[in-house]
């Protein structure tokens, strides 16, 4: 059986959200060949991701410097405030790039952009056949599984890679339970023109409800992640445009000045999922198939694009890419980080959402020691920019 005909696949990908497509480019740049499955394109819905330095590493490494060189804005400093009204309230703790002798934490760029960079960029790799179709059937084997489903002959692969998101599919044909879980919190987003200069900085005000963020982007304009209860983003979601601006302008104390509404505004539930196995059965889970959390410290798409560098490695020079070995390396190589991270950012969440003084104790604490202390703040900073490596 030749590997590389219309029917059979060594890799194929369910799924061309970001990391689906970063994951059809790395694997073809190692030299494999890769089909891809579902349409490439992510709804304008105010979303935008801050790439942490080895995303963005490994991003430019698969060939797309110049495109995100283009929509991308650096993120030099972040400050955090706490505007909880907590009686131990810290004063606002700022991190700088500088200190670490970088130029940038990351680089903010809308969600729909980077798709679309990824997309067009994936489109010029003759290694990628690109099938804008879903996946409906996926029927696992001993040597191979297939896919098929409506407007594309079905597919036999040594590996199917599911990046096909929350509700992935692949995920349920593997066997892979998951955890669910739900927090009594939505998320508007919306991108915003502001009168003031942003400086390159985000901003985070820690509230009750969750964090409400602003974060840079070109030219007097940033990104919104406003985490509300449910009612309450009810409420602010179905203002007009002026009306939400000024709600945004109150909530962050004007930092930024008078703002209007300059792009589109989205709406997200916040939950989160996790998985006590990344792989099984001659498939492998990335992205939010394998792990959903709020946005909160830009953890998500990075964390993803790790999971295609551990990917890509862990097949290298895999004859067979689906085999039990090649799957047991993803699967201990992802355990600890995604751990890690989906650990901290619900932690950090619960303690904003409780009103218990021992947290709000811990939270000022922890804050006021982060903020005076240079080496713990370097090791905290590096800690969220960890995944250096995931250019590798
Ligand atoms: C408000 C907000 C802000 C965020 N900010 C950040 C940030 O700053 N930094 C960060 O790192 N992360 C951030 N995240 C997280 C980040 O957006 C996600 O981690 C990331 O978009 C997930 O990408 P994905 O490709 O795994 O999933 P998705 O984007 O959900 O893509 C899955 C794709 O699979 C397709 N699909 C599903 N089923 C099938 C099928 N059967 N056949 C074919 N195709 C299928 C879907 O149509 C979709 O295109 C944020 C999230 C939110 C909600």
């Amino acid at each position: 059986m030749t590997m590389t005909d219309e029917h059979h696949s060594e890799i194929a990908i369910v799924g061309a959200g970001a990391v689906g497509l970063a994951a059809a480019l790395a694997l073809a740049a190692a030299g494999r060949e890769v089909v891809l499955f579902g349409q490439a394109s992510a709804p304008r819905d105010g979303r935008t991701i801050a790439l942490l330095d080895g995303s963005w590493r490994l991003l430019g490494a698969l060939g797309l410097s110049e495109a995100l060189d283009a929509i991308a804005s650096p993120l030099a400093v972040m400050r955090l405030v706490d505007d909880t009204g907590s009686l131990f309230r810290q004063p606002p703790v700022e991190f700088k790039a500088a200190e670490l002798g970088l130029p940038a934490f990351g680089w903010n760029v809308e969600n729909a952009g980077l798709v679309g960079a990824l997309a067009a960029r994936a489109a010029t790799e003759p290694r990628i056949r690109m099938v804008a179709q879903a996946v409906t059937e996926i029927v696992p084997g001993a040597d191979s599984v297939r896919l098929a489903g409506d407007g594309f002959a079905p597919v036999e692969a040594r590996l199917v890679v599911g990046a096909d998101g929350r509700r992935s599919r692949v995920r349920g044909a593997a066997g892979i339970a998951a955890r669910e879980w739900s927090y009594p919190q939505v998320a508007l987003t919306a991108i915003l023109a502001h009168r003031r200069e942003h400086r390159d900085a985000s901003t985070e005000f820690h509230t009750r409800a969750g964090p409400c963020t602003l974060v840079p982007m070109g030219g007097r304009r940033s990104s919104l992640v406003w985490l509300l209860e449910p009612r309450e983003a009810d409420r602010l979601g179905g203002m007009d445009d002026a009306g939400f601006a000024r709600a945004v302008e109150r909530q962050t104390h004007s930092i930024l000045g008078a703002m209007t509404i300059a792009g589109p505004r989205g709406r997200v539930p916040m939950g989160g999922l996790s998985v006590d196995r990344f792989a099984a059965g001659r498939m492998a889970l990335i992205g939010e198939a394998a792990h959903v959390f709020p946005p909160i410290g830009a953890q998500g798409l990075n964390l993803g694009l790790r999971d295609v560098a551990a990917l890509r490695d862990a097949v290298a020079g895999t004859g067979d890419p689906g085999d039990a070995a090649a799957l047991a390396r993803y699967d201990g190589a992802r355990q600890a980080d995604v751990r890690l991270r989906t650990g901290a950012v619900d932690a950090l969440n619960r303690t904003l959402l409780t009103d218990l003084l021992p947290a709000d104790l811990m939270r000022g604490a922890g804050l006021l020691a982060l903020s005076r202390i240079a080496p713990l703040r370097r090791l905290v900073m590096r800690q969220g920019l960890a995944g250096g490596t995931a250019a590798g």
